[in-house]
C-alpha cells in the first residue's frame, strides 16, 4: 500500500517505471500469477496458467526477477548494476532490492526489458480493482 515513504522512494524515475514497481509490489501485474487469479472460467477452461513459461514455477515477480532460468543474460545486467551502482553490495534479496531508491530502477528496467508486461496495458484498470476488492 502506497504511503509518503513509497512514494518519495520513487521521486525522478520515469513514470512507466513507478507504475511498474508499483505493479510489483501489489502483485498487480502482467505476470501469469496475477492474471491466472483474475481469469475467467472460461480462460481457465482454455488452459490460462499461472505457471511460468520455464515451467519452474509461478510467474510472480520474485520468480521473474530473480529465479526464471529465461532472463538470465537480462538478470546479470540488473544485478551487476545494482552490486556495483549502489549501495546495497552483493544482495539478491528481492525486498531488499525492490525496497531500495537507487536499485529500484534497475529493477523497472529488467522487468520493461523482458517484455511480459505488454498483455497488462490491454486490461482495463477499472476491472482489475473491482475483481480483486475481495480479500483474499
Ligand atoms: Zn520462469
Amino acid at each position: 500500500m502506497p504511503h509518503k515513504k513509497t512514494l518519495g522512494l520513487y521521486k525522478g524515475l520515469p513514470k512507466p517505471y513507478t507504475s511498474i514497481l508499483i505493479q510489483m509490489r501489489s502483485q498487480r501485474i502482467g505476470l501469469r500469477h496475477f492474471l491466472f487469479k483474475i481469469a475467467t472460467t472460461q480462460q481457465r477452461a482454455e488452459g490460462a496458467t499461472d505457471r511460468c513459461h520455464c515451467d519452474e514455477g509461478s510467474q510472480t515477480p520474485m520468480h521473474v526477477l530473480l529465479q526464471c532460468p529465461l532472463y538470465t543474460a537480462l538478470r546479470a545486467t540488473m544485478l551487476n548494476k545494482v552490486w556495483y551502482k549502489t549501495d546495497l553490495g552483493r544482495t539478491t534479496d528481492y525486498d531488499t532490492i525492490i525496497s531500495d531508491s537507487q536499485a529500484i530502477r534497475y529493477v523497472a528496467e529488467f522487468m520493461h526489458r523482458t517484455g511480459l508486461l505488454g498483455q497488462f496495458r490491454q486490461v482495463d484498470y477499472e476491472d482489475v480493482d473491482a475483481s480483486i476488492n475481495t480479500p483474499e
